[in-house]
């Protein structure tokens, strides 16, 4: 060490011992020590072409990380530990071997870049370096091309099962304070964590900002009606796979799960409120794109792509599946009731198409486009809270007409 450096970590050691008497007996020293003080990405860059291409992340401390591989796409996933990332999007726009990076948080403990690559990729070096100038931790991953087989065996070589949690969900919040006979409806917040759905056009807010200050509002207003419980699929910025939402609302017994959406479409121009179904064909080529986007929320997050349910000839859950589906279709029916004339509608408002996460066998789901934030004056609309609290009354009466149609009808 020269004498330089030694000065220099004589004054990091003293500026520490100094951070450490102010902060003892603070939590955030155990914090800090047990690492669940989230990890800092305070930089990063991207170069090489479509032979090798580097990707460098700067932290403030040194992160654990492990790499995976996952194909169709070719996917590389590095999972860190919580890590905020704090740079700009545009430094790590994808290029070179990569056409797609994503990185985010996945829940609580946990963070993730996912790289999709646009042919057969290897990490050749995956490491962490001290920062020369005393910064924290660079992590470097190199990548390059390599044949279709090595990939192959990549994949098959790790011992990491990237299977998803839905069955480790548990129950969610309000649902305990539920008396019996109690109407349960989940509150479904579109995307989330690593998944940030669309971007405003203005603002440039995320569309998982907007579904969850909706979600919220909305299980709100539908708690102070008499015999109606609404909880929360997510309360924070957490990835949930689109099985894991099904999960949740079936695990907490729903008798009505609501998406909540709000995308940008390349035709700008076009604006207002959809209901959606879920459908084997899809009612047009809007709601077949839209169901396709929507239903990569999986892969943007790195998991494996769901197997097809098998086809199971059990005529009990045909049954129900077509109940399901009826009680789906007049929930939509009422939401639109409730918003003729008092919001916005494309044309043709009820469109149904194949969304995975409308897919429970035997909760009625909806999910709902309340507006695109590819569109001015619905952005504005949907991040105007006087708005916000107009939809959830709409909404609240939606699911109490809804409520006493099936009560009427038995259901
Ligand atoms: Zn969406």
């Amino acid at each position: 060490m020269g004498k330089g450096s030694f000065r220099s970590f004589l004054s990091f050691a003293c500026r520490m011992a100094v951070t450490v008497v102010l902060l003892s007996g603070h939590s955030l020293v155990a914090h800090a020590a047990d690492g669940k003080d989230p990890l800092l990405a305070y930089d990063a860059r991207i170069a090489g072409d479509d032979a090798r291409t580097r990707i460098v992340i700067d932290f403030d401390r040194e992160p654990t990380f492990v790499v995976h591989y996952i194909a169709k796409p070719e996917r590389v996933v590095v999972d860190l530990p919580a890590t905020a990332f704090g740079f700009p999007g545009e430094k790590l726009r994808a290029r070179g071997l990569f056409r797609d990076v994503r990185y985010g948080t996945m829940d609580e403990g946990s963070a993730r870049i996912v790289l999709t690559a646009t042919k057969p990729v290897k990490l050749v070096m995956a490491k962490t370096e001290v920062d020369e100038q005393g910064k924290g931790y660079r992590l470097v991953l190199d990548a390059e091309m390599v044949p279709a087989k090595q990939f192959d065996e990549l994949v098959k070589a790790q011992s990491w099962q990237p299977s998803d949690t839905a069955a480790a969900v548990g129950p969610v919040e309000p649902v305990e304070k539920a008396a019996p006979g109690d109407f349960l409806v989940a509150v479904d917040a579109g995307h989330g964590g690593i998944d940030t759905g669309a971007i405003a056009t203005d603002t440039k807010i995320p569309e998982k900002e907007v579904t969850l200050a909706f979600a919220k509002a909305l299980a709100d207003r539908l708690n102070r009606e008499p015999g109606i419980k609404a909880f929360l699929t997510r309360s924070d910025d957490a990835f949930l796979s689109l099985s894991e939402r099904v999960t949740i609302a079936r695990q907490n017994h729903a008798g009505l799960f609501i998406s909540l959406h709000a995308d940008t479409l390349k035709q700008k121009d076009i604006r207002g409120a959809t209901v959606y179904t879920i459908s084997d064909r899809a009612s047009d080529k809007l709601a077949a794109d839209l169901a396709d986007r929507e239903n990569l929320s999986d892969q943007i997050a790195g998991k494996e792509a769901a197997a097809e349910p098998p086809e199971v000839a059990d005529i009990l859950l045909d049954l129900t599946r077509r109940e399901t589906q009826a009680f789906s279709i007049s929930m939509a029916r009422s939401v639109i009731g409730s918003f003729d004339g008092q919001v916005g509608l494309i044309n043709n408002p009820h469109r149904h198409a194949g969304f995975r996460v409308l897919q429970a066998p035997d909760v009625p789901s909806i999910l709902l486009e309340l507006g695109f934030l590819s569109n001015r004056d619905d952005e504005k609309l949907l991040l105007d809270e006087a708005w916000r609290t107009k939809i959830t009354d709409l909404l609240a009466d939606a699911v109490k007409r809804y409520r006493a149609s099936t009560l009427a009808n038995g259901g």
